[in-house]
């Protein structure tokens, strides 16, 4: 038997859910494939989900923690507090139960899904892709006009269609602990090069426990693993304090893929989510990109469908609509290259002094935005002349790309 569908979406993550889930709205033929026989597990993720991402789908009953406010720490202890109890920054989710809905509402849409199962093989031809899925240990035959691969990091669909990889692929390793020193409301955040070079760790409320984090490149590490940096923040740094009763109860680690693909089509083929490399690069944050690229794509898409046409030029079209995306990734790219990836811990710390300063505070406070710091960082570097050293490259980028 051959199962006919307008499209397959191979992932069931939130991106997979989300996209499944418009594209059956928009009245297509949609089946879900999911390689777990249930819905986010494991996960690999801090929670924090943006307030734009949130609108979206509406699931603040899946929230932990409302987050408005951090403390930023510089390598030698200088602190920044920012942020406005009455503005939420973005929302601390339980990631489990925020990808199930966003999946049973792609369901309640008209979606198939199909758990267990995973794709054995596919190829294009003239009027379908052809795939081969593994389905339980049974195989199905599926034709699909249109692949769309939101299968994670590491995704089959862009390996099998040879699409190339995401500029970066940031690691991440996270702990959940009970007995953290916090505050409700307000993360923390700390930098340098022996807590997490070239990045930052986290501590993160979420209801009962605290997420406590650390990303970084593999580069970067040198001949130490995540889990030694995470061990120096909690048992060395001076903020060692705040971990003395924490009692850990799960670790989560995984990539995190940041500089979205040259190419995220190919003939009848879209990549979405971090198959695509979305993931910004200054938070790691994957969520509201892949949403905001699955919203960007949908009425192209929705056409190509409509006219069962998928030819190179259409296709490349469609990619071309993530140019604003990337761009503006590039220039977040360069800004956090310039502030936190390519200075040493002396410059941090010089960069932090400038920070803690009440004018640059309340200017953090009115235009800051850790989802999207290219406002704050152009008026930064217009407004405090002693930034503008640092800045270099990252002031090329933004004021001029
Ligand atoms: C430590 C860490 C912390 C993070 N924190 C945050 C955060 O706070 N906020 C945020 O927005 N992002 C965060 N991210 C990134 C975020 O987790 C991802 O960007 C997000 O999960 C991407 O969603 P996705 O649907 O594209 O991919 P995924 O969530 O990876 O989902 C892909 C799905 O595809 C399935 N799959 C894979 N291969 C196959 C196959 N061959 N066949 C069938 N199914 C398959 C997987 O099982 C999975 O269900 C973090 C990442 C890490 C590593």
């Amino acid at each position: 038997m051959i199962h006919e569908y307008d499209i397959v979406v191979v992932g069931a993550g939130p991106i997979g859910g989300y996209l499944s889930g418009k594209l059956s709205q928009s009245n297509h033929r949609v089946l879900l494939i999911e390689e777990h026989k249930e819905i986010g597990r494991p996960f690999q993720c801090a929670g924090l989900v943006n307030p734009g991402a949130m609108a979206k789908v509406g699931l603040y009953d899946t929230a932990l923690t409302r987050i408005w406010g951090a403390r930023m720490y510089s390598p030698s202890g200088i602190k920044i507090e920012i942020g406005n109890p009455d503005i939420t920054r973005t929302w601390s989710v339980c990631r489990k139960i925020f990808d199930e809905r966003v999946v049973l509402d792609s369901v309640a849409n008209g979606t198939d899904i199909w758990l267990s199962s995973q794709p054995k093989s596919a190829v294009i031809n003239d009027d379908y892709v052809e795939m081969v899925i593994d389905s339980d240990g049974r195989e199905r035959i599926v034709r699909t006009k249109l692949l769309c691969g939101a299968d994670g990091a590491h995704s089959w669909v862009r390996r099998n269609f040879k699409m190339g990889r995401p500029k970066e692929m940031m690691v991440g390793l996270q702990i959940e602990v009970t007995g953290y020193d916090t505050e409700d409301g307000k993360l923390d955040l700390f930098t340098g090069e022996n807590v997490a070079p070239g990045f930052f760790s986290w501590a993160i409320p979420s209801g009962e426990t605290t997420r406590i984090g650390i990303w970084s490149k593999p580069n970067l590490l040198g001949e130490k693993s995540c889990e030694d940096y995470l061990n120096q923040l909690m048992f060395e740094s001076p903020w060692k304090n705040k971990f003395t009763n924490c009692k850990e109860v799960g670790r989560f680690c995984g990539p995190v893929p940041s500089g979205i693909l040259k190419n995220l089509t190919k003939e009848r083929i879209i990549l979405f989510g971090d198959a695509a490399g979305i993931c910004k690069p200054t938070t790691g944050g994957g969520i509201g990109p892949g949403f905001k690229q699955v919203d960007l794509l949908l009425p192209m898409i929705n056409n190509l469908v409509k006219d069962n046409d998928f030819t190179k030029k259409r296709m490349k079209l469609l990619s071309q609509e993530m140019n604003g995306m990337r761009k503006n990734h590039r220039r977040k790219k360069a800004l956090r290259d310039a502030f936190v990836t390519e200075v040493d811990d002396n410059e941090l710390n010089e960069i932090f002094a400038i920070w803690a300063r009440p004018e640059v505070i309340k200017l953090i406070n009115e235009l800051g935005d850790i989802e999207n710091p290219i406002p704050l960082g152009v008026r930064m570097l217009k407004d405090i002349p002693e930034f503008r050293k640092y800045a270099g490259k990252a002031a090329l980028a933004i004021l001029w790309s």
